[in-house]
């Protein structure tokens, strides 16, 4: 399997050889497919899978064929939410090293608790593409009028497990009916006990199920 033969745009292609990715892994081939056509995508997936990179490709590619605006106010087009400060953080990374290889520009920004919000507040000035947050921390953003989620085109769960497991529930259910009823869900979790079950069905409509 390549890159090339997922679907994925030219300047993506040439991003991903610029990150020194030559091959998908398993993931990767199965999820991007589905999720470049704008399916619900059910992934089970571990750490070190390449789960990232499953889900910022096809988020970065629609992004691209949109053409963003350089300068203005953004609307956000996928939330990305994460159990963790460090995932968050991992995930941000991953995204903006992507997208700084990509002729447009995409604005990513990240966010969570245990740190001022001044500073998230102030990065969300002008908008941004891409939000990628730990609920709790993302629910005070919106709380203080910092980022609107009615737009959003895009839900990404990481880690859904770990999200149950930190006690984020009431959290999702605040933040999925602040999201448009009408939008793509990506959800990646490692295991699927019965409450990560239970919100997948919640959440997804008709999903492709993949696993590595
Ligand atoms: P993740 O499972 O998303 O945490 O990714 C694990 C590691 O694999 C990260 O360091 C990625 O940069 C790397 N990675 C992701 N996709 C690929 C790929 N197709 N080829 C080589 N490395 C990759």
């Amino acid at each position: 399997m390549t890159f090339s033969s997922l679907g994925l745009a030219p300047a993506l292609l040439n991003a991903i050889t610029e990150t020194g990715y030559s091959t998908p892994t398993a993931i990767q081939t199965a999820a991007i497919p589905p999720a470049l056509r704008g399916a619900d995508v059910l992934g089970q997936a571990q750490t070190g899978s390449g789960k990232t990179a499953a889900f910022a490709l096809p988020l970065l590619n629609a992004l691209l064929a949109a053409g963003r605006p350089a300068s203005g106010t953004r609307k956000l087009y996928a939330l990305v939410l994460a159990p963790t400060r460090e995932l968050a953080a991992q995930v941000g990374e991953t995204l903006r090293g992507l997208a700084s290889h990509l002729p447009v520009p995409v604005k990513v920004s990240v966010a969570f608790g245990g740190v001022s919000i001044n500073p998230q507040m102030m990065a969300l000035r002008g908008g941004a593409d891409i939000m990628v947050a730990t609920p709790g921390r993302l629910l005070d953003l919106v709380d203080h009028n910092a980022l609107k989620l009615d737009g959003a085109s895009v839900l990404v769960l990481d880690e859904a497990d770990k999200l149950l497991d930190m006690g984020f529930a009431d959290e999702i259910a605040r933040i999925m009916a602040l999201l448009p009823a009408r939008r793509q869900n990506l959800f990646f979790s490692a295991t699927f006990p019965p409450a990560v079950q239970a919100l997948a069905g919640k959440l997804l409509h008709e999903p492709v199920r993949v696993a590595t």
